[in-house]
């Protein structure tokens, strides 16, 4: 390895100018820059355009100058819109051409655009100018992240942290800070350089600093240059020596770690491994650097030392960054890392402001004040302060927030090909095939949509076409979606009005609150009884039913447990009076439930329809109706039927790596040893708090039921939403549910584990604590 002790060529004005001249047929003004190994000239031709002109140094691998100029020229196609140099070709269309110095020896020669603005370091720069470097760092990487060249790969390079081993004879020159050195030095070399072996890696700039970032009047980024510190290594490398090279450019260094973390992350997301050793590296560039320059000093004590003079790689640097400590540097990148994602330009006023005015006056949301959620991971979420929250509530990301497989999935598939149902494809009929296997082969004929309110619409049709009839049952507090026809059978969304002629609603099997309680005998069998009313007031109104539409959850009547023989008895009399038999699996589906894939077997019956939404993609919209063929064939008999979306590639190949990911994982079985768990903690709850008057749910499904007296039941809807609320605060999300508002809903990922069960149970007991 060279260039510790690097003279840079010394050729003059003259000599150049008619080089130039010759080659690239460019005249013009020169004026010398400074370059630590090379010779840099500023070119203005006579046309007004400038240029640098730089001779290499005759000691500079050849192989590393055309590394340069092929990570520009792939960095003018992977990522054009970076303010980075353009390299001049000569009048022969080469990337350089040869000079030979006085000594006999070549020096390549080459040309690029000059880049106007002011260098970095010469502007006092804040926090969010720190935030746009740590961005364009990643957008660099991002862009080279397809490069190699072999230079790069066989590189050996003193500024690499990899290196360090070559300055331990060196470590003297550090005087009384020496031993404290090479304790450093011992632990990377033990500790850290085994764990680099393990991170991405890629070609990287690695010398991202004030010194080679160029900024306009507004400090905008116009240029990012000298690509001649590039290496093959762990990507991370290009955030953390710019963690250290920035350090004597200001006094906050939280602020300035901070941004730059952030700034990096939103572009490119940082590894739990890579923050793992992001302190350590970071340390180890400025003392890497410190080295270089007490060598310097020590053997080439005539030279300039620019490096040292411009402030990099001081002792005071090196103390700062000990002094903060591996342990709070790691916690405020880890913050600045989840505070990253799209970071908050708004207040929370500003936004329910602005929300009033485009979605309307009444801001349906959860929470008082309402949250601003940036990212999601797994069982949690983060608001725009970079508080994260365990996600109790939502039941959509099933396989968790983000999952990477069903995110890999998506955009794996967005960059192939995405169109719809009128061509053959393979992954729709997939989809459809194991969907039908999961129902045991009975209901094997899919109908793509895009919601669960409009597969329980298309089933609904189906269910008129087949019937010939035109009565719909559902029970008396259900929610099944937006439609018209779909509104007309969700009680619980109906704010004014009442419910349009051809529409019965039975009672829900709530064995605690309801008209027959627990411990009544026959008590699924007593609460069928209800659906006969409904029958028969449909025949006085001459109507038939054509359809009943069961949430196997009984989410919105309170999270009912599966009441036995309840759904059999009702499915049993609605076929007898002609009607078929709606499953809507939006919120029981996809082992919500435990036990079985399916919430309706559960109950022990095989509907007619089965109907997905929500987990179906994870977050990806995604609606299916499940029928019998003769069914689905006799409805397209009537109808050209046809969904623009439904079962489109990208969401297919979504809802094939949910039911991947639900397989592979056995996350059903897990459901429901995790659910057993965090239901016998809700359970010794109960003991505890004597409002909680009723505890019930399976597998990762909970209804907690608030009330006020447990002899009168007298619901306590206050408490409820106190509770609600003060569990936020204490960064646990849960919902509320039922009639009366007084039901705590939980319903968290299946990838919830016990630990996060004990954190949400601690929560919930110091919420309990809090309002009681
Ligand atoms: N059915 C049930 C049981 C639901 O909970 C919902 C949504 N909450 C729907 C249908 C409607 O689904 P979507 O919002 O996707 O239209």
């Amino acid at each position: 390895m060279k260039f510790l002790n690097a003279s840079a060529p010394t050729f003059s004005t003259r000599v150049i100018a008619s080089f130039v001249n010759e080659h690239f047929d460019l005249v013009g003004d020169y004026k010398s820059l400074y370059s630590e190994r090379d010779q840099n000239f500023h070119l203005r031709s006579g046309d007004g355009t400038q240029w640098v002109v730089k001779i290499g140094n005759a000691d500079e691998d050849p192989a590393n100058i055309d590394c340069q100029f092929k990570a520009l020229l792939h960095l003018q196609h992977a990522a054009p819109a970076l303010p980075l140099p353009r390299l001049l070709r000569t009048s022969t269309g080469a990337e350089h051409a040869n000079i030979e110095g006085d000594d006999g020896r070549a020096h390549l020669l080459y040309i690029f655009s000059f880049l106007e603005g002011e260098i970095a370091s010469k502007r006092i720069l804040k926090p969010k100018d720190f935030a746009s470097i740590g961005a364009m760092i990643a957008r660099l990487q991002r862009g080279l992240s397809g490069f190699f060249h072999a230079a790069a790969g066989n590189r050996q390079l003193l500024w690499d942290v990899r290196e360090a081993e070559v300055f331990r004879s060196k470590l003297p020159l550090l005087g009384s800070f020496a031993s404290e050195a090479e304790a450093i030095l011992n632990r990377f070399t033990s500790d850290i350089m085994p764990k680099l072996a393990a991170l991405r890696a890629q070609v990287i700039h690695g010398d991202v600093h004030g010194h080679n970032l160029i900024l306009d009047a507004e400090k905008q980024i116009t240029g990012i240059i000298d690509f001649g510190d590039m290496f093959h290594g762990p990507a991370i490398l290009d955030l953390s020596n710019a963690l250290a090279d920035f350090v004597h450019e200001t006094d906050d260094l939280t602020g300035l770690w901070t941004a730059l973390v952030r700034g990096y992350h939103s572009i490119q997301r940082i590894e739990a491994a890579e923050l793992d050793v992001l302190f350590d590296l970071a340390v180890m560039r400025e003392l890497v650097t410190l080295l270089i320059t007490e060598t310097r000093k020590a053997e080439t004590p005539d030279q300039p030392n620019y490096i040292a003079d411009s402030g990099f790689g001081s002792k005071q640097g090196l103390e700062k960054i000990l002094t903060i400590g591996r342990e709070r540097a790691t916690a405020i990148f880890a913050a600045a890392a989840s505070l990253a994602a799209p970071v908050a330009t708004s207040s929370l006023e500003t936004l329910v402001e602005r929300r009033k005015k485009v979605m309307g006056q009444r801001p349906y949301v959860f929470y008082d004040p309402p949250l601003h959620i940036v990212r999601g991971e797994g069982a949690f979420l983060f608001d725009s302060e970079g508080r994260g929250y365990l996600d109790c509530y939502n039941n959509v990301p099933i396989v968790g927030h983000c999952n990477a497989r069903i995110v890999g999935a998506i955009s794996a598939q967005a960059r192939i090909l995405n169109t719809n149902t009128r061509y053959m494809g393979e992954q729709v009929l997939e989809y459809a095939e194991r969907l039908g296997d999961l129902t045991g082969g009975k209901l094997t004929a899919c109908a793509f949509v895009n919601s669960g309110s409009e597969a329980n619409d298309i089933a609904w049709r189906m269910a008129k076409a087949w019937t010939g009839h035109r009565g719909f049952i559902t029970q008396e507090f259900a929610y099944h979606g937006i439609t018209e026809a779909i509104d007309a059978i969700s009680p619980s969304a109906m704010r004014k009005g009442t419910l349009p002629p051809h529409v019965r609603t039975i009672l829900a099997p709530d064995g605690y609150r309801g008209i027959h309680k627990h411990g009544t005998p026959d008590l699924g069998a007593r609460y069928a009884e209800d659906i006969d009313h409904a029958i028969h007031s449909f025949a006085a109104a001459g109507i038939e039913p054509a359809a009943l539409i069961i949430d196997s959850a009984f989410m919105t009547n309170g999270i009912l447990e599966p009441c036995p023989g309840y759904v059999r008895e009702v499915m049993h009399r609605v076929h007898r009076a002609g009607g078929l038999l709606i499953a809507d699996e939006v919120q029981s589906g996809f082992g919500r439930m435990g036990d079985h894939f399916w919430g309706y077997m559960h109950h022990d019956v095989t509907p007619d329809f089965v109907t997905i939404g929500k987990p179906a993609g994870n977050g990806h919209p995604i609606g299916v109706v499940l029928t019998r063929p003769e069914i689905l064939d006799h409805f397209c008999e009537q109808t050209a039927f046809f969904s623009t979306f439904g079962g489109n590639n990208v969401s297919c190949a979504a809802g094939l790596a949910v039911l991947d990911e639900i397989a592979e994982r056995d996350l059903i079985s897990h459901a429901n040893e995790v659910g057993q768990y965090f239901k016998s903690g809700l359970k010794s709850l109960q003991a505890k708090f004597s409002m909680i008057g009723d505890v019930r749910g399976m597998g990762l499904a909970f209804g907690v039921e608030l009330v006020k007296d447990h002899k009168t039941l007298t619901p306590a809807p206050d408490e409820t939403s106190r509770f609600i609320n003060a569990l936020r605060d204490q960064g646990v999300l849960a919902g509320s549910e039922g009639v009366h508002g007084n039901i705590i809903k939980m319903r968290p990922p299946l990838i919830f584990t016990k630990e996060n069960a004990d954190l949400a149970l601690s929560a919930m007991r110091k919420a309990f604590a809090h309002i009681a």
